[in-house]
């Protein structure tokens, strides 16, 4: 923007210097003619006044020369002096002598040397005196000088009046011409273009020219009124380009039948899903998902039937995937494309693929017909299948395709060992869910020894999952798909149900045992746990003081607070609180104060390399000596040896368990086992 801009450059400053310069011009060339014309005027008077001067004295002069009166001659010579042009005045006789002779010195002047060439320094007039008697006769000689300053004078005065006249009148009016233009035009003007440089280009239309007060019927308004007839026409057509763009945005944003995301928006979405899921280390599926055989329903009920298909689907998806985890995209044809982020494991890909097979499998209802259908859905996961979003999508796809060829209504993962891995685990999900009711489930127990007195005081329960066709599954494999999928509530809750009916048989054998019970930090988590447990330990008439609960420190992790409060009120109630796994976690001395704890059970991965491994041997040294200093009864767990046996004893652990006593055992043969140990030791004493 120009803020300001050179007087001289303005239209006005330069319509003044033009009419200065013209008028000056002008105005010089015509005084000058006035001036010359006055000057020949001058000139002209002078003559003529000479001549009538001398006209008037020539006769008295002729007749003092005629009569060679001297007197007469010099009062002719007298009275013309009496005027002050006369330089000289002689009447001469014929031989030249002077009858009567006057002179003056000639008047001084500044601009001699100008009168000089214009009017000559003096006028010289020499007339001869005769009669008018027709004889010719000369007398004598008249001769009068003249002098042309005082009429050069007058001429010169008139002629600097003029000039000063015209300059004066080409100044006046340049400056009134420019005040009157500056006023009319360029006052106006600089109003227009300010109110021109305030429009927004981006808006034209929103801040119109304003039109100068008074200007509103001249040419200047004429023209702002055409100006903002144009900006208005820009700013409507800049309006209905935006709005054809918008409208281009959007159809190439979202797809037009489904209203969910085109596939290059989705792109776009799906990168920005991989930078946040690398930042925070999490996981993330996308899944495609192709309709089965969606031509023939194209085919069999037409497209417009297709059509609400597609968009029934996209409805579902929608509903079943709410949430800011997923994004949800049509990919084109019978494809979408669904993107989870945050992901722990594949696992929960493969919940989401899951609940989306079922979500397209309910029947849709369609002008009295009903059409079902199945998808099948390809998955890829970041970053373990690729980390490129269009390596991902590519990945999925293929995979959805081939998935297509081996069937329908059903999902496949990008990788053939991932995709194997989740399948087992999802068949062993579905086969855990059936377990208790198809009582594959048992409980074994490992008995605990007090290492001074040799004799068994209690036993840990420990759960078998019998598989109809895998075998024994080990617990460290199907618990903690249990614990993912909230099935270990249940599970935990039957075990705590038969470790209370195995509590209340021993009893009623003259076996009064504790019975250690595993809890998950899951079943720790739920808010009636603790109701739970004591209502069984009522129903089953256990005293509490017969239950142990095994707790690992992870348990407390979530919701310390809320962990310690539960535990307190068991603890309260009689039961006592074992830390598992213990030195395998935090193992924090602030966890252990707070804790309504009672034992501590060292990890059997510590005592497996007892007195083999330095650090092994010290962390169990540690660990005895932190409990006996807190007042905690320790367990060493995993004792396989009679070595491990006597280094335990002899450093002051209290409890043991492993298969140097026992390997966990079923109910009928751990009484067995507890006969035998107990006649052993009674032999060993005697
Ligand atoms: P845990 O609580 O640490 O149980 C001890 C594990 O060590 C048991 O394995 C037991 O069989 C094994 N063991 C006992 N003595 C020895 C030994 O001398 N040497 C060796 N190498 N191992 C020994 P198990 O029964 O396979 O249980 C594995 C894990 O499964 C348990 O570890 C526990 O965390 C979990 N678990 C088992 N039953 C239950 C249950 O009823 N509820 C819950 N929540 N978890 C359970
Ligand atoms: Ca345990
Ligand atoms: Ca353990």
């Amino acid at each position: 923007m120009q803020k300001s801009f050179e007087v001289e450059n303005r239209l006005g400053y330069r319509i003044l210097r033009w009419i200065l310069a013209v008028a000056l011009i002008s105005g010089v060339i015509v005084s000058a003619i006035q001036v010359v014309l006055d000057a020949q005027h001058v000139s002209a008077n002078l003559n003529n006044q000479a001549r009538q001067t001398i006209a008037m004295v020539k006769d008295s002069a002729t007749q003092a020369v005629f009569s060679i009166d001297e007197d007469l001659a010099n009062q002719v010579v007298d009275g013309l002096f009496a005027r002050e042009e006369i330089l000289l005045a002689q009447i001469l006789h014929t031989n030249g002598d002077p009858l009567s002779s006057r002179e003056r010195p000639k008047a001084e002047s500044a601009f001699n040397s100008l009168i000089n060439t214009i009017f000559d320094a003096r006028r010289q007039f020499n007339t001869e005196l005769t009669r008018n008697d027709n004889s010719g006769t000369v007398y004598g000689h008249f001769v009068v000088h003249y002098d042309t300053v005082p009429a050069a004078h007058m001429w010169l005065s008139r002629a600097s009046i003029t000039f000063t006249s015209v300059v004066a009148t080409a100044v006046i009016l340049g400056m009134v011409l420019y005040f009157v233009f500056y006023v009319l035009l360029t006052r106006p003007l600089l109003r227009i273009v300010h109110s021109v440089m305030q429009v927004n280009p981006e808006h034209p239309d929103d801040r119109l020219v304003t039109t100068p007060t008074g200007h509103e019927k001249d040419e200047l308004g004429l023209w702002v009124s055409a100006t903002n007839t144009l900006l208005i026409a820009i700013g409507d057509s800049q309006k209905r380009h935006r709005e054809a763009e918008d409208k281009v945005n959007r159809l190439a944003r979202y797809d037009q039948l489904t209203g969910l995301l085109s596939r290059d928006s989705f792109m776009e979405l799906l990168k920005a899903d991989l930078e946040e899921s690398k930042r925070n280390n999490t996981l993330l599926s996308v899944i495609v998902c192709g309709i089965d055989d969606f031509k023939s329903i194209n085919d069999q009920c037409g497209f417009r039937t297709g059509d609400v298909t597609l968009q029934t689907v996209a409805d579902r998806l929608i509903s079943i995937l709410g949430g800011s985890r997923f994004t949800i995209a049509r990919l084109g044809g019978d494809q979408f494309v669904i993107v989870e982020k945050g992901l722990k494991d594949g696992f929960q890909a493969a919940d989401t693929a899951e609940a989306i097979l079922a979500g397209v499998n309910e029947t849709i209802g369609l002008d009295g017909q009903s059409v079902s259908m199945t998808a099948t859905l390809g998955i890829a996961l970041y970053p373990s299948d690729a980390i490129q979003p269009d390596r991902l999508l590519q990945s999925a796809e293929q995979t959805m395709m081939l998935a297509k060829q081996k069937g329908r209504d059903h999902f496949q993962f990008y990788v053939a060992s991932i995709d194997q891995e989740i399948r087992d685990r999802k068949q062993l999900e579905k086969d855990l869910s059936e377990a208790l009711s198809l009582n594959q489930l048992h409980l074994v127990y490992q008995p605990q020894v007090n290492l001074e007195t040799k004799r068994i005081i209690g036993a840990e329960a420990l759960i078998r999952w019998d598989h109809p066709i895998r075998g024994l599954v080990p617990p460290d494999y199907f618990i903690p798909v249990a614990e993912n999928n909230g099935s270990i509530v249940e599970i935990g809750q039957w075990v705590l149900e038969q470790a209370c009916l195995q509590a209340k048989q021993w009893a009623d054998k003259e076996l009064p045992l504790r019975i250690a019970v595993n809890l998950s930090a899951v079943q720790l988590r739920q808010d009636r746990i603790v109701e739970d447990i004591l209502d069984t330990l009522k129903r089953h008439d256990i005293p509490a003081g017969r239950l142990e609960l095994e707790v690992t420190e992870t348990s407390f992790m979530t919701n310390l607070a809320d962990a310690v409060a539960k535990l307190h009120t068991l603890n309260r109630a009689g039961i006592s609180i074992a830390v598992d796994d213990f030195g395998t976690g935090y193992s924090s001395l602030t966890y252990l104060k707070k804790m309504p704890v009672q034992h501590l059970k060292i990890d059997k991965q510590f005592i497996r390399d007892l007195l083999v491994n330095e650090e092994d041997t010290r962390i169990t040294n540690t660990i005895i000596d932190l409990g006996r200093s807190l007042n905690l009864t320790v367990v060493a767990e995993g004792v396989e040896t009679a070595e491990q046996e006597y280094y335990l004893t002899q450093r002051g652990c209290k409890l043991a368990q492993g298969y140097f006593f026992s390997r966990p055992l079923r109910p009928a043969d751990f009484e067995a086992f507890v006969q035998e140990f107990h006649q052993k030791a009674v032999e060993n004493n005697a």
